[in-house]
């Protein structure tokens, strides 16, 4: 079992060794990932300039690749040959924060597991539930070892392409957690504010501010059980069609031509 573990947070954030710890345990890893932050980037193809992957070291010592890219252009650029051993799953993170509900195509987390499932490889994202305006040293330990779990689990279950798994943890030891618990995607609730000023030469800029979100407190969703004290595991299609919807639009008078 060869991994690739990358993340959103860029090559030196503590969640992507954390990580890399707890799948070593499983299989080979190899690291490529961003060289810096692209949290929020969604899923970017870069075509309009070169890409660079150069080797750096972790802080246990181990070799990774940092690549100028986002994160899916880390997964594609990893498996079409940058990394010659091919790779078997894909894991992604541990992002600081929960990705859930309509997160999922903001997320540079996500869109690196959705960049390996469009290339034909399984896609792990791994998420922990860090509290708001947390200001000390994260603990990633029970989502590490989550993640291993979770990852355990789905190579006795292999599942059918265009899926990725998409785990999210709350900030809670292992003893205090309630357990596993697969679940749908869930509702976000944004609270964005514009935030409007002017920069030094008086022209007008403008800022994302607000509150950070939050969402529809249902059990069986993402956020609802994540909230309650489960590792969330949503199974998480790339096909995003409306499968409903498409049988009512299609009794709809379209035009014969
Ligand atoms: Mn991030």
């Amino acid at each position: 079992m060869h991994i690739l573990v990358t993340n959103d947070d860029g090559v030196t954030a503590p969640g992507l060794l954390a990580l890399v710890t707890e799948m070593r345990k499983v299989g080979e890893v190899s690291v490529l990932a961003p060289d810096h932050n692209w949290s929020a980037s969604g899923h970017v193809k870069t075509l309009h300039r070169p890409l660079r992957a150069k080797p750096v070291t972790l802080s246990d010592g181990s070799p990774a690749l940092a690549c100028d890219g986002a994160p899916s252009d880390c997964v594609a650029l990893a498996l079409m040959g940058v990394i010659e051993k091919p790779v078997d799953l894909v894991v992604s993170g541990i992002n600081p924060n929960a990705n859930i509900g309509h997160d999922i195509t903001y997320s540079g987390t996500v869109t690196a597991a959705m960049e390996a499932v469009i290339n034909g490889v399984p896609g792990v994202a791994v998420s922990l539930d860090a509290p708001e305006h947390f200001s000390g040293i994260l603990d990633y330990a029970t989502a590490a070892v989550s993640a291993r779990k979770v990852v355990e689990i789905l190579i006795k279950h292999p599942f059918g392409i265009d899926i990725l798994l998409n785990i999210n943890v709350p900030y809670l030891s292992e003893n205090e957690l309630k357990g596993f618990r697969p679940t749908r995607q869930g509702m976000r609730i944004y609270r964005d504010e514009l935030i409007r000023r002017e920069d030094p030469r008086g022209k007008p800029y403008f800022w994302i501010g607000g509150d950070a979100p939050t969402g529809v407190d249902e059990i069986g969703t993402d956020f609802g059980d994540l909230k309650a004290g489960y590792v969330s595991i949503s199974p998480i299609q790339l096909d995003m069609t409306a499968y409903k919807v498409l049988e009512d639009i299609k009794g709809w008078e379209w035009p014969v031509k």
